[in-house]
């Protein structure tokens, strides 16, 4: 069932005359108990969204729908979310407990036996009730963390919205506490929408992500579709790290031929068949897809070298050029990290015709899309 819709929602802001279009037509369903995470670049309207559903912003247009009210005109404390944000936002004076009982002080009819009982419960789930007589300042930044989300789970909303909920906290506490707001979200089965910036929260915590570019829509799948099955080239340079490499082409013959470099890359008829008849392209590939080999032995591999290799220990990142176009078309090449390769060396790079990706260079929208084996199982059931 849907919980939570958004439906052409459009947010206009007036810069001194200047209208800033934050938000440009978005439209999507969130189901009951999913998890949701809007993700894209700084400015591109995801924190203005989220604030339209928490009722912080008025809708310019369109219309926002929780459970089957339409609340754009209902003010934020009557509508049934709880929202924690990145700076936490707890009240110094009080201490823990009172801070999570707050909300609940204000929002409900519960007795106080009622309301503390909530709290020491929620408490215990989030591991601080040994904190609860601590005011803010006493508490690691992990620990206040905690205390925001847990006045938010007292609550027992319908929908959670989080703002970066995560970003104040360090690498090693963030990956901890990304595993238990997940595991969390799963037990309380709430609706929950989820903003970050953050590449890896974005994979690892959505059901489905939601990616948006200047205030509009690109993409809203199972994480993995998005990697895999990009609609267009922003969806596809914005998923993965380091990014997809792209390279500009055209169909010629039956080959992709480089704009910049002499690459010819044979292209089998089933591809071609789905290009539309475009021949100016944007050829895609991902780090870990390209191969290093010895020498250049079929006709999808071209002579290159290898400028720099990065060890990460697992894998190793190369920089890696045309040979013939050295210092001008460095991309990147994921590798095994167990793998002997020189620096400096001359290689050749396979790009295997199943991993490429293909966009119509004037429009950017994908035009084919990489093979995937065992789609279904891999994609999600939505895919
Ligand atoms: P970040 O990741 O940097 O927080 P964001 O994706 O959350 O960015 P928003 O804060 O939603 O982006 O802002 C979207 C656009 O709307 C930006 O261009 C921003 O400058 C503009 N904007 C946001 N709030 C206002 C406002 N009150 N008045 C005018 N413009 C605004």
């Amino acid at each position: 069932m849907t919980e939570l819709t958004l439906e052409n929602v459009t947010k206009r802001f007036d810069d001194d005359g200047d209208v800033i279009v934050a938000v440009d037509d978005v439209s999507v369903e969130i189901d009951d108990g999913e998890f949701l995470v809007l993700v894209g670049p700084s400015g591109c309207g995801k924190s203005t969204t989220l604030r339209m559903i928490a009722g912080l912003e008025t809708v310019s247009d369109g219309q926002i729908v929780i459970g089957d009210e339409v609340v754009n005109d209902v003010p934020a404390q009557r509508r049934d979310i709880a929202m924690v944000f990145q700076s936490y936002a707890l009240y110094p004076h009080m201490t823990v407990r009172e801070n999570m009982r707050f909300g609940l002080e204000e929002s409900t009819n519960l007795t106080d036996k009622e309301m503390d009982s909530r709290v020491e419960k929620t408490a215990t789930t989030l591991e601080i009730d040994e904190l609860l007589e601590r005011k803010p300042g006493e508490l690691s930044g992990g620990q206040q963390q905690r205390v925001a989300l847990g006045r938010a789970i007292v609550r027992d909303p319908s929908v959670f919205l989080m703002d970066e909920p995560l970003s104040n906290l360090d690498a090693k506490l963030r990956s901890g506490m990304r595993t238990e707001l997940q595991r969390l979200q799963e037990q309380l089965d709430v609706t929950t929408v989820y903003v970050t910036h953050d590449q890896t929260e974005a994979m690892t915590m959505g059901d489905r992500i939601a990616i948006l570019n200047d205030g509009e829509l690109q993409q809203v799948a199972t994480p993995l579709e998005c990697y895999h099955r990009p609609n267009n080239v922003f969806v596809a340079g914005f998923i993965g790290e380091p990014s997809m490499n792209f390279f500009e082409v055209t169909l010629s013959d039956g080959q992709l031929v480089g704009d910049d470099v002499t690459f010819e890359y044979p292209l089998s008829a089933s591809i071609r068949e789905t290009l539309d008849s475009r021949s100016k392209l944007v050829l895609g590939i991902r780090p870990e897809d390209l191969e290093i080999v010895d020498r250049a032995e079929t006709d999808h591999d071209f002579p290159a070298v290898i400028n720099v290799i990065e060890p990460m220990g697992n894998e190793n990142n190369l920089l890696v050029d045309f040979l013939e176009t050295e210092g001008e078309t460095t991309f990147n090449v994921i590798v095994d990290g167990m793998r002997h390769l020189t620096a400096g060396g001359r290689y050749a790079v396979r790009f295997p015709e199943s991993a490429i990706h293909l966009f119509d260079r004037e429009t950017g929208t994908a035009l084919h899309n990489r093979q995937v084996e065992n789609e279904p199982e891999l994609l999600g059931p939505r895919a």
